[in-house]
């Protein structure tokens, strides 16, 4: 696989500070497939100063040309679309139609989107004798996990792009390619040098870096809590700005007026779709006692069909993981009923889709973020002991309801500490808010309310 040997810094791709590499592994065959440099502090200074430089222009840059630039960067994203897919589909593993359809298609609606909103958004208003001006609120230090490489980027830079903030971003160190390949889309799409940059390197030396740098004034995170704590911790102690999204373990209710086959059937596809490493994934799925037994069998039956369909999980160390709570959940007393610990696959870091029955709310396998193709049946009694344990976890980034006609389900999902609820098998929406309540984070991504994050007002009075 193509790779570049330095930073993205300042508009041209620079020597690394170090001497140190990353390899970029293929998660089917265990293949090395490239190196990238790991970036250290230095390069990351070397990005902030360059950011930092690049901000003026930037910020006098009328909305209509950032627009503009943006929507060049979709285009860009557009024809490249193959080059994308292909690339995510060989450093994060995920089959080559998902990537297309998805690690290619949804960053393409999410760019095109804030093409839009760079546009129409009201940076100014009045409020009685004052003007409110929405500012950018400066340097962002961007940090973003390997799961959707894509479009995590996207949903930053893009709305940073819009607010006329400048950028640094520090990508996975799973997927450094797509994040590189994007670097090239920006370069392709004329946004002035400096105002976006790109480090690649560790979590702990390069992102850690630049969530300490003080020329930086928005931290803008997604990952996994623990880091994510440990970053808020930073920047709060900085008075800096932070944006978080974090894990989640977002239910699947399924009403007793709901079609169950349909419930059930959509549900197992959203948990095995990206091998479960998704962190809105409803892997808790709850079901009414009455319909428990059917449910259980349908589950079984969709994750079988799902089969040989699903992709591997990112990494060796993943892999050890998932497998390792598959094994807990067993030694808990769940029941399995699909897949299991064993590897299918003599290479690469595959594991079967799996089903747990007889799971309670309280069990290791429904308290905490698994983040493989694992779905566990939670039985309920009635509709206040189903809000009682989708609420039962630390996490609220999303969920599902399903009920015989919409008002009900909505009823329900209103009642939930979730950041995002479909509503009866609802379609994804790039300009609805994403994001969590409790444990999963603080702030937006993704429409307006995503751009809002990279913004500060100023008032005037007359
Ligand atoms: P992670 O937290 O280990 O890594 C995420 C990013 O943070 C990577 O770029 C990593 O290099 C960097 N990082 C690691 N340690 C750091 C440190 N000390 N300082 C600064 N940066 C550091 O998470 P992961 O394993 O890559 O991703 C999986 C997790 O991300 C899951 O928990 C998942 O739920 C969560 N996630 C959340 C969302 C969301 O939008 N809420 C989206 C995707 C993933």
């Amino acid at each position: 696989m193509k790779a570049h040997d330095g930073m993205y810094i300042g508009g041209e791709w620079r020597a690394a500070a170090g001497t140190d590499a990353i390899e970029v592994v293929d998660p089917a065959n265990e293949q090395i497939i490239a190196h990238v440099p790991a970036g250290t502090a230095e390069d990351v200074d070397a990005a902030v100063r360059a950011a930092r430089a690049a901000l003026p222009a930037w910020v006098a840059t009328a909305p209509a040309e950032r627009a503009a630039r943006i929507a060049t960067l979709r285009d860009v994203l557009v024809a490249r679309k193959g080059e994308i897919a292909a690339t995510v589909t060989a450093e994060l593993g995920a089959p080559l139609p998902f990537s297309q359809a998805v690690h290619a298609g949804v960053p393409i609606l999410v760019a095109g989107s804030y093409a839009g909103l760079a546009a129409s958004y009201a940076f100014e208003e009045k409020v009685g004798n004052s003007t409110v001006y929405a500012e950018p609120v400066g340097v962002v230090g961007a940090i973003t996990p390997w799961n959707y490489p894509l479009h995590q980027i996207v949903a930053k830079v893009a709305p940073a792009l819009a607010a006329g903030c400048t950028i640094v971003l520090k990508p996975a160190e799973d997927t450094p390619l797509t994040a590189q390949l994007f670097a090239e889309a920006v370069h392709e799409a004329g946004i002035p040098a400096g105002v976006f940059n790109l480090v690649t390197g560790l979590g702990p030396v390069a992102g850690q870096a630049l969530a300490e740098h003080d020329g930086v004034d928005l931290v803008s995170f997604t990952g996994s809590t623990a880091v994510g704590k440990q970053i808020g911790a930073t920047a709060g102690a900085a008075v800096k700005r932070v944006a978080l999204e974090l894990g989640g373990k977002s239910a699947n209710v399924i009403l007793p007026s709901a079609d169950l086959a349909k419930a059930v059937g959509v549900g197992v596809a959203n948990v095995m779709g990206n091998s479960g490493q998704t962190c809105s994934a409803w892997t808790r799925m709850l079901v009414h006692s009455s319909q428990y037994d059917e449910a259980v069998a349908l589950a079984a039956e969709a994750a079988a069909k799902y089969g040989d369909r699903i992709g591997p999980l990112v990494n060796a160390k993943q892999h050890a993981r998932v497998r390792g709570y598959i094994e807990q959940g067993v030694a808990e007393g769940a029941r399995l009923v699909a897949g299991g610990p064993e590897a299918p696959r003599e290479q690469g870091y595959f594991v079967s889709p799996t089903v747990f029955a007889d799971v309670t709310p309280e069990m290791t396998i429904a308290q905490e973020e698994i983040f493989g193709p694992v779905v566990s049946l939670i039985r309920y009694e009635d509709e206040d002991d189903a809000l009682r344990i989708a609420n039962g976890t630390v996490y609220g980034l999303a969920g599902a309801v399903w009920a015989g006609d919409d008002a009900e389900a909505v009823a329900f999902a209103r009642r939930m500490d979730t950041g995002q609820v479909d509503i009866n098998g609802g379609r994804f929406n790039p300009l609805a808010p994403f994001g969590g309540y409790k444990q999963s984070g603080v702030g937006r991504e993704l429409g307006s309310h995503g751009l809002a994050e990279y913004l500060q007002t100023k008032s005037l009075q007359f």
